[in-house]
């Protein structure tokens, strides 16, 4: 089984972009991470992450992973920065990596692991698609064939120690297939990926974050129903309204509430609350809802989605509630954006005769989609 070292390029000055981009904050994390977390995803060939960093630079990254991570610095060129990973390397085999290309798949670092020997380096290539210009020294136009050009991409694998004196003996070389061939080895290309795009100049970055953002939408429905009777406080939303009637439930009966909660756990392709908090438990005795909505925000988060707007109808005969929608609205908002209706019910149905309230609710949910 062949081992891997994991070697992110990050020792740039970022000349191109204005600034060091490998440490700017792409979603919830810098740039280099992307790859180094989604390297780490293939544990069982990939062993270490060799994180090489601008030469003076201090760094002292949260790391919380089995796959170690080691720092070392880079060198005034690309050539001598990945000459100091390399040193640094403890496996037989290497994927040297640019931090600047966060959506490189791990179905790639797979291909590359699988097509990769003592002999032979291999990288990723994709065929170029826009035509192409040259312009001569005269400021002349002249179109250049496409036919057999690609682009070339990151991770690029290699022997070790062989790419170590392929490197040596080219300091000026763009890249480690430059230098390779340079030497006369055999390299084998594998097919890159779009998505894995190098972020040179900052609209790449607007279009790396536009990527890092992007949500699935679930829409989750939740309806309930609770009798109104005398002697019981009645809440909405968190919020006490006055009335001689309150509603029936084993907890505080927030009819808004749980028609909320369900809602989300819906969109979150979760349980019902009756599943979550059951009546048969006395633990929910008289429960402030609004802390057992904490509890569910709590769970769809630990499954990565976030309520992006909530929308209820309140069906009630009496009392009259429009004058607490702000406050309902103020008090829920702590938790998403949220918008409260209500409706009579024509005194036509069980709530329409004062009986009961019922409420409907729908929830937006959103997912950022993982791209590592
Ligand atoms: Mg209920």
């Amino acid at each position: 089984m062949k081992e891997f070292s994991f070697i992110i390029a990050a020792g740039g000055k970022g000349t191109r972009f204005g600034g060091k981009k490998q440490f700017m904050t792409l979603g919830d994390r810098e740039l280099w991470r992307w790859s180094a977390e989604n390297a780490a995803k293939l544990s069982d060939s990939i062993r270490e992450i060799v994180l090489v960093i601008p030469k003076g630079e201090t760094l002292t990254p949260q790391w919380n992973n089995n796959i170690p991570l080691r720092i070392v610095h880079g060198g005034n060129e690309r050539a001598e920065s990945v000459l100091n990973g390399l040193n640094m390397a403890a496996c037989d085999y290497v994927m040297v990596h640019d931090a600047a290309r966060p959506f490189a798949s791990p179905e790639l670092f797979r291909r590359l692991i699988d097509s990769v020997n003592d002999d032979a380096g291999v990288i990723p290539l994709l065929p170029v698609s826009d035509a192409l210009k040259r312009i001569d020294d005269e400021g002349k136009i002249s179109s250049v064939d496409r036919e057999g050009l690609f682009i070339t991409q990151t991770p690029q694998v290699f022997p070790r120690l062989k790419l170590i004196e392929a490197v040596k003996d080219s300091p000026s070389a763009k890249d480690e297939a430059e230098s390779w061939l340079k030497s006369g080895h055999e390299l084998r290309y594998v097919d890159g990926e779009r998505l894995n795009f190098k972020a040179t100049v900052k609209d790449d970055m607007t279009i790396a974050r536009a990527l890092s953002e992007q949500k699935i939408i679930r829409t989750g429905l939740g309806w309930d129903i609770h009798r109104l009777v005398p002697d019981r406080k009645l809440i909405l939303g968190g919020v006490r309204i006055d009335s001689p009637l309150g509603l029936l439930g084993h907890s505080d009966a927030d009819v808004l509430t749980h028609a909320i909660m369900d809602a989300i756990l819906g969109g979150a392709g979760l349980p019902d609350i009756g599943n979550i908090f059951p009546a048969s438990d006395e633990r929910f005795r008289g429960a402030d809802s609004v802390n057992l909505l904490r509890e569910v925000m709590r769970l769809v988060a630990a499954e990565g989605w976030s309520v992006e707007f909530v929308d209820a109808v309140i069906t009630a005969q009496v009392p009259r509630l429009n004058k607490y929608r702000e406050e309902i609205m103020r008090n829920l908002s702590e938790f998403f954006p949220v918008n409260i209706k209500f409706k009579s019910a024509e005194n036509l149905d069980d709530s329409g005769r004062g009986l009961c309230i019922t409420c409907h609710a729908v929830a937006t949910l959103g997912k950022v989609i993982e791209r590592c």
